[in-house]
């Protein structure tokens, strides 16, 4: 049996404790080969982000010592909006055709898929899987509801018995926290807490990322 291998895209401005246990939850509950972060260089539905080398750096220290977690930094190297649909092609041609492949995205991103490049062609190259996310509900526009008609699947082996084409919700962990209220919180000077580990508060502080200053760290 050749088991999945997933790709969990964003921009991780910055990585946080909701990413990592997410990731976590997804390799246990679909017994992973391999769960790839793949940072953006910018998001086409974002205006900008931290330099791609601190954000970078970040995720390296939050993957430090998980077997199961590594980074992909085809993206965030190349200097231009990052379109999903080219990487799932390139990731398609280095693995072959049989190689099941699944991108990650939490509820909300599920959402605005229709305002995606290509979109519908993202489960030619791969399968998709979609967690939960506090205060996003599967409340589908006419568009996706119809696509996942064709795409929706409730087996998760079935992602493992075929390399794309199938979209799966799995009924992950709610974790309220997102980077957007992070960075508002250290420009704030209020305390960031279990949101963020330890050495990727560290390297925040260190660098005085997204503001953040001294009062940060009580
Ligand atoms: P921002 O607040 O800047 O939009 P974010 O917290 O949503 O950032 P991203 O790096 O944009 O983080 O997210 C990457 C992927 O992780 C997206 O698919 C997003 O839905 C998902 N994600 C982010 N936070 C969580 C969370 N707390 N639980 C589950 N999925 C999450």
């Amino acid at each position: 049996m050749v088991h999945l291998i997933a790709y969990f895209g964003g921009s991780f401005d910055p990585v946080h404790q909701g990413h990592l246990a997410t990731a976590k939850f997804l390799v246990d509950y679909f017994q992973l080969d391999k769960l790839v972060f793949l940072p953006a260089y910018l998001s086409p539905l974002k205006s900008q982000s931290l330099a791609a080398h601190h954000r970078v750096a970040m995720l390296k220290l939050a993957i430090n010592g998980e077997h199961s977690f590594a980074i992909d930094e085809q993206e965030i190297l190349q200097p231009s909006k990052s379109y999903t649909i080219n990487t799932l092609k390139n990731l398609r041609q280095v693995y072959g055709s049989t190689q099941p492949l699944a991108f990650v995205m939490g509820m909300d991103s599920f959402l605005s898929l229709p305002k995606w490049h290509l979109w519908q062609e993202l489960t030619h190259y791969s399968h998709i899987i979609v967690v939960n996310r506090p205060s996003y509900s599967p409340v589908f526009s006419s568009e996706l509801q119809q696509w996942l008609n064709k795409h929706r699947c409730n087996q998760r082996q079935m992602l493992e018995y075929q390399a794309a084409g199938l979209v799966y919700f799995v009924d992950s962990p709610l974790y309220a926290i997102s980077s957007t209220n992070i960075r508002k919180a250290l420009q704030q000077g209020q305390a960031i807490n279990q949101q963020l580990i330890p050495a990727v508060a560290n390297y925040i502080f260190h660098h005085h990322l997204y503001g953040a200053t001294a009062t940060n760290e009580s």
